[in-house]
């Protein structure tokens, strides 16, 4: 039925057949795979356009780095002044192929100058059903599926919590300690961190409850471990509302804003075995871990759970803004018709732009790439968690990878020496993000098809920064 795909049947695994995706093409040229430095950064035209901006966009767009950029692909960005930055942001997690990859932008031209929009509610197109098709196919478990194509990861939590009350008749949604799930008003209600994203915005919806998650570094501590801890006070939560009031529990398999932490081993398994003890709903926030980022296309696939609804977003579109969310046949079919949808939810051009991602995806080497990445980050930055006491750690998986840091002998998150390492890092043309609860973790999310030498590069800079700063 559903998974019924028309070209290379894509397989989750490692050992998935390779197929002739092309990562060159001489009709989507490539910036020069070169770190290149001609200005200092911002450089003058880069801080022309700053002041434009500033006059014209509000404050509450923050930026990382205020460099304009002019084309980006592979492991660079070139800005307006000639610059060519490392990347290690991937648009947060978006442009895992890269970001002007021929199997997307080909694929892109071609449909935008075909049509670039009718929306789906209206009048249908074949790559919606195709991307459903390979989304069925790709996600945890054979039980039939059906996909929903939204246009952002905030919809497509919102749109599985929609989906969870409605094949339950229950309220409650569950979610954990440092978690990100977007910025509409549902998900900011079940985002964790407060500043930035939170303050001031309130009142949130209700019937959200918050429960530990297994952090190993952080706890919750205890006998038995920290997933043992974790799975304890979930089971208290729901003692305390009543499970039978809960619909769903959303989690991110790992999580991402929160500082890339890769739950204790048996949290997740618990938190399935849990959910499916009381009928709750388990919804796998994939929105940053999945597509490919950690190895694995699935980060459920790490610890083997089948997740009854899977959220997609970021890497999926290629940089086109599409999202989506798979799941149980039974429960995805739970909404009667018009329940669920947008006006641009699906869009063509990005379904277009994800079917290049899908194939590129299913030819393995992608996955191959972001578990040689996790190597090659670990030999690098491993040895300064040893010598250096400032450095908590080096965790993450596949390409999504995170360097904490704290006061030494201690525990007390390091933010400013966070921010530190950022800005040696940026004024040296290597671009990182900062994440994390306490906003004390540098975290690298490069395009998994950045040059090996471009990544060593960009590597050593961060490392140098590291040593410098602490
Ligand atoms: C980014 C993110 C979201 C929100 O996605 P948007 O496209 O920014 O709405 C949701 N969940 C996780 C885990 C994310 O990383």
């Amino acid at each position: 039925m559903t998974n019924d795909v028309s070209f290379a049947a894509p397989s989750p695994g490692p050992s998935a057949p390779l197929t002739s995706a092309p990562l060159t093409s001489p009709a989507v040229p490539q910036p020069e795979q070169r770190r290149i430095l001609r200005t200092a950064l911002p450089g003058p035209r880069s801080r022309q356009l700053q002041r434009r901006r500033d006059a014209a966009l509000p404050n509450g767009l923050g930026v990382t780095l205020p460099v304009f950029v002019e084309r980006a692909g592979g492991g660079v960005l070139v800005d307006v002044d000639g610059n060519h930055l490392i990347d290690f942001a991937s648009g947060i997690a978006v442009t895992s192929v890269g970001a002007s990859a021929p199997a997307v932008v080909t694929r892109v031209r071609e449909q935008a100058a075909r049509f670039t929009h009718t929306c789906f509610l209206v009048t249908e197109y074949d790559g919606y059903v195709e991307v459903a098709e390979r989304l069925n196919a790709l996600t945890p478990g054979d039980h039939p599926k059906r996909t929903a194509l939204f246009s952002t990861g905030a919809e497509a939590v919102e749109n599985a919590v929609k989906i969870a009350r409605a094949a339950t008749g229950r309220p409650g949604v569950v979610v954990f300690d440092h978690a990100y799930h977007g910025r509409s008003m549902m998900t900011l209600a079940m985002t964790a961190k407060e500043v930035p994203y939170k303050s001031g915005f309130g009142p949130f919806p209700g019937e959200v409850h918050r429960a530990p998650y297994a952090c190993p570094l952080r706890g919750p501590g205890g006998p038995g471990g920290v997933a043992e801890q974790a799975l304890a006070a979930l089971r208290e939560l729901l003692e305390r509302v009543g499970a039978d009031t809960v619909a769903a529990v959303v989690v991110e398999p790992l999580q991402g804003e929160g500082g890339f932490v890769v739950p204790a081993p048996g949290f997740l398994a618990g938190v399935e075995r849990i959910a499916r003890e009381h009928g709750i709903v388990l919804v796998a926030d994939e929105v940053q871990a999945g597509m490919g980022r950690t190895g694995t296309v699935f980060a459920s696939e790490h610890e083997g759970i089948v997740p009854d609804l899977v959220c997609t977003a970021k890497a999926l579109g290629g940089g086109l803004p599409l999202a989506a969310v798979t799941g149980r046949a039974e429960l995805m079919d739970a909404v009667a018709p018009g329940g669920l949808g947008g006006t641009y939810a699906g869009n063509p051009v990005a379904c277009a732009a994800a079917l290049g991602v899908l194939e590129m995806l299913a030819d393995g080497t992608l996955l191959h790439r972001a578990r040689r990445i996790e190597r090659t980050v670990r030999e690098q930055l491993e040895p300064l968690a040893a010598e250096l006491p400032a450095v908590a750690e080096v965790r993450g998986r596949g390409a999504m990878m995170a360097v904490e840091f704290v006061r030494p002998g201690s525990l007390e998150p390091d933010a400013e020496l966070a921010r530190a390492v950022a800005a040696r890092c940026h004024a040296e043309g290597v671009l990182t993000l900062v994440c994390g609860t306490y906003g004390n973790v540098i975290r690298l999310l490069p395009p998994l098809v950045i040059p090996e030498d471009l990544l060593r590069e960009g590597l050593d800079v961060l490392a140098a920064s590291i040593r410098s700063a602490s």
